[in-house]
């Protein structure tokens, strides 16, 4: 059966009336991230944060809409309460990133098409939380993907993907990854006991991190994710000046203190050509599991307000929970274990726009790619 195209996917949208709005949502510019892959469509739907649930209906009739075109195996819809924020006149720079990768210094990996780098300018602020979910939310929306944890201080992937024991080496070359949830990844951590200290001299740190990335057995994916050290030093420059990152999240709490180190992160990708996606709020309000009621307990939209002000895409808020907390540290990550959960739809939201994104950045780097001709 023929491949179902993006026009295609477009002109059935085009059928899909927003009420409230009295208009179709393609023409309302409603519709972001559309990405398919074998006859898997997935885009996500842009509303106002106050429309939340209300919109479910559209959403459903979206995914309807799509699902009845031929060639399309499945439909995943999201709903999105963000827009993108770069403040008029910012240098958006960091937002689209059309920089050539620089290919003698950052060879590929084989197979891999896209790799996104999670960072945080200091530890302890939900990057591995996030890099996790977010890898099992583009999974969900159908990508092949990858997750390697090269956090060799702290490495959390093996507790929050719940893989226990040691990779194999069937060639004694190359390494084959511990698949969790469908999804094959590398750690330290599987080849370390847990609770060894480990001391890393600055050289050492950048080639156990190459070792772990470059001679494991990915095999195709459209995205590695990459959960980086906490911080902006010389080990998170260094492997980003390496690897053939396609663009960087920066994850923050809203505190002044975490934006500070947001600043730094942005300021450290730029110097390395590597885009930024954008940034995540983790943290960003407390919702009580009694009452239900919702304080800002750092104050919140901090990473909003910097997001716009760096020009910087601003990806999304993930709310301070303790569903969030267990379910991470008990390797049941939230995504995966309650799919239909408020918290889950957070960051399905940032994995359609995420997943967008590179598509975007990948198909630019494939158009700026010189074409070899042979007479
Ligand atoms: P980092 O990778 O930045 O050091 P982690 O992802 O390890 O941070 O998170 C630190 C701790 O905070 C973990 O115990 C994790 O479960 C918890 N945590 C992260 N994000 C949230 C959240 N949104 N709500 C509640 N707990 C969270």
């Amino acid at each position: 059966m023929p491949e179902v195209s993006k026009e295609e996917v477009l002109a059935a949208l085009t059928g899909v009336n927003d009420p409230e709005r009295g208009a179709d949502v393609v023409s309302l510019g409603m519709i972001s991230g559309l990405a398919m892959r074998d006859g898997h469509v997935t885009f996500a739907i842009e509303i106002k944060p106050e429309e939340g649930a209300r919109k479910e209906p559209l959403r459903r009739a979206c995914e309807q809409a799509v699902d009845r075109l031929p060639g399309v195996l499945s439909v995943t819809a999201v709903l999105t309460a963000h827009r993108e924020g770069p403040a008029p006149g910012a240098a958006p720079r960091a937002a689209t990133g059309s920089t050539p990768r620089a290919a003698p210094s950052r060879p590929e990996i084989a197979g891999v098409r896209t790799i996104v780098a999670v960072a945080s300018g200091k530890g302890g602020v939900g990057k591995s939380t996030v890099a996790v979910n977010l890898a099992l939310g583009l999974k969900r929306l159908g990508l092949r993907v990858g997750l390697m944890d090269s956090d060799i201080y702290g490495p959390s992937v093996p507790r929050m993907m719940g893989i226990e024991g040691r990779p194999q080496s069937p060639d004694g070359k190359r390494v084959e990854p511990m698949v969790g949830y469908g999804i094959p990844t590398m750690s330290i951590g599987y080849l370390v006991p847990r609770d060894t200290p480990m001391i890393w001299r600055g050289p050492m740190v950048q080639s156990a991190i190459e070792q772990l990335l470059r001679e494991v057995n990915w095999g195709e994916l459209d995205v590695l994710v990459i959960d980086l050290p906490p911080g902006t030093g010389d080990a998170q420059l260094t492997l980003s000046q390496r690897v053939p990152l396609t663009g960087a999240v920066i994850v923050s709490t809203p505190q002044d203190v975490a934006l500070l180190d947001v600043r730094k992160g942005i300021a450290m990708f730029e110097r390395v050509n590597v885009p930024v996606l954008g940034i995540v709020e983790n943290m960003s309000y407390f919702v009580c599991p009694h009452c239900s009621g919702r304080t800002d307990i750092f104050g919140h939209g901090g990473a909003r307000a910097t997001a716009a002000e760096l020009g910087a895409p601003f990806l999304g808020e993930i709310p301070l929970r303790l569903v969030i907390r267990e379910t991470s540290d008990a390797g049941t990550p939230i995504v995966v274990t309650a799919p239909d959960s408020e918290e889950a739809a957070a960051f399905m939201a940032i994995a359609a726009d995420v997943a967008g994104r590179l598509d975007r950045l990948a198909e630019e780097g494939a158009a700026q790619a010189p074409r070899i001709v042979i007479q």
